[in-house]
């Protein structure tokens, strides 16, 4: 399998697309095609664990240019955790993909990276990069944490992360270095990228970068929908999955997962007041903005990185995109309301951005469109456990909730950061006396 730059058509291995993240063109990296799973294993999937999913949907990105017991080896490391769907009412299900060890769903993407980074680096030392304005941040540093020869960098911004957010950036040690960077997300990911393509810094160490656009963050993305599978399909009923989006790589793994062959009945693409997509279906023009601040943050993004990977799947038409996903943007108060209505209900504590994708289905089910079997099973992706968000949370829902023994050991622990101005000589100085 070859993987293409979404820019040009420019070829490389999967090795190369994971330790590069960024093509040199600029461009996302994309596999040359789709591969299909065959129909034995569609009929099997019921009876298949996750991690022989994982390994199996892997296989078919993978290839040859990693063995088979490597593979399964780093599966199952990966995949140490559960994914249950929970039904919350008769017709609607929650994949809680938060009890991974930073209680986020990019702990699925950024541990598979960091073992295929380090699996395919065969050792040699190498830097990570890292800007993170909160979640991605801590998933990369668990995931890298204590991977041989791997230090990683992780530039976050001073006073603008959640006090549980920075514990869980700053209290590793070991290989994991937090810089404390005087200004906004903006700033650091200005900085990361100074560095990744200074050229002295280039010379003396292998740098890379760990943000959402690699790859190797994606692919594993795309076992849970398989997942989902096994364990609904036995209600034999259509299946539509909404999708709380903010870089839309969520999203891109699940149309990966439809393509190998998954019966997935459609996708509902579900935002905050960040509406560059919903916009998108709506008039066929895209148009990045600045993003806006909402109570679900980490899809506060105003030009989501992955729309150029769904472009070169949908061939650049948005009756393309039309044909699979509907798209809707909710406001900070649909989303307060939907927390309480569940609450109330359902006894089921939704976080902002689960929130998000429940008024999407909810949408859908309104919208009546000819293209939807109105008798669905919708599955809603909650891709954080309530308690990252605390404060909105107990805020909304006017309750205290508990905090998970895994969240409440971070803030036991002692921050450690370096900080810095926005000055790009004096982190890579920094960088330069570290080793
Ligand atoms: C990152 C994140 C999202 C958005 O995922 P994308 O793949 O960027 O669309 C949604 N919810 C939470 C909690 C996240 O951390």
């Amino acid at each position: 399998m070859k993987y293409i730059s979404t820019r040009q058509k420019q070829a490389t291995n999967i090795k190369t697309a994971i330790l590069k993240g960024l093509a040199d063109d600029g461009g996302l990296f994309m596999p040359e095609y789709i591969p299909q799973l065959d129909s034995e294993f569609f009929e099997n999937l019921p009876n298949l664990s996750l991690q022989e999913i994982g390994f199996r949907v892997a296989k078919e990105f993978l290839g040859e240019s990693i063995s088979d017991e490597n593979l399964k080896e780093i599966i199952d490391e990966v995949l140490n955790f559960e994914i249950p769907a929970i039904k919350i009412s008769e017709n609607i299900y929650s994949l809680e993909l938060f009890h991974g060890p930073t209680m986020a769903f990019k702990d699925v993407g950024a541990r598979f990276m960091a073992r295929m980074m380090s699996y395919f680096s065969g050792g040699k030392p190498m830097k990570v990069i890292a800007a993170t304005s909160g979640d991605t941040g801590s998933a990369v540093a668990s995931g890298f944490f204590g991977v041989q020869g791997i230090e990683v960098y992780i530039l976050y911004p001073k006073g603008k992360v959640s006090p549980l957010q920075e514990k869980q950036l700053t209290t590793w040690g070991g290989n994991i270095k937090a810089l404390e960077i005087d200004g906004t997300f903006d700033d650091c990911q200005a900085l990361a990228k100074q560095i990744l393509s200074d050229e002295e810094l280039n010379q003396k160490f292998t740098l890379t970068s760990a943000n959402s656009i690699n790859i190797a963050r994606l692919i594993p993305q795309s076992f849970y929908y398989f997942w989902a599978f096994a364990q609904l399909q036995k209600l034999k009923k259509p299946i539509v999955f909404s999708v709380p989006s903010g870089n839309f790589g969520n999203l891109t793994a699940g149309l990966f997962a439809k393509k190998m062959g998954l019966p997935i009945h459609h996708f509902v693409a579900s935002t905050n007041e960040n509406d560059v997509v919903p916009k998108f279906l709506e008039t066929g023009n895209y148009e990045s903005k600045p993003s806006k601040q909402t109570i679900s943050n980490a899809m506060d993004v105003g030009n989501p990185s992955n729309f150029e990977r769904m472009k070169s799947l949908f061939n650049n038409d948005v009756s393309e995109f039309k044909k699979e996903i509907e798209s809707y943007s909710f406001s900070d108060e649909a989303t307060k309301k939907a927390m309480q209505e569940v609450k109330k209900d359902f006894n089921y504590t939704l976080d902002p951005h689960g929130a998000v994708a429940y008024l999407g289905l909810q949408a859908l089910r309104q919208a009546q469109s000819d293209k939807i079997n109105e008798d669905f099973v919708g599955v809603l992706l909650e891709t954080a456990h309530p308690a990252k968000f605390v404060e909105v949370v107990e805020d909304v829902l006017k309750e205290q909730i508990e905090i998970p023994e895994k969240l409440e050991a971070f803030n036991k622990r002692e921050k450690k950061s370096v900080e810095f101005p926005v000055d790009f000589e004096a982190v890579k100085n920094y960088l330069i006396q570290e080793k």
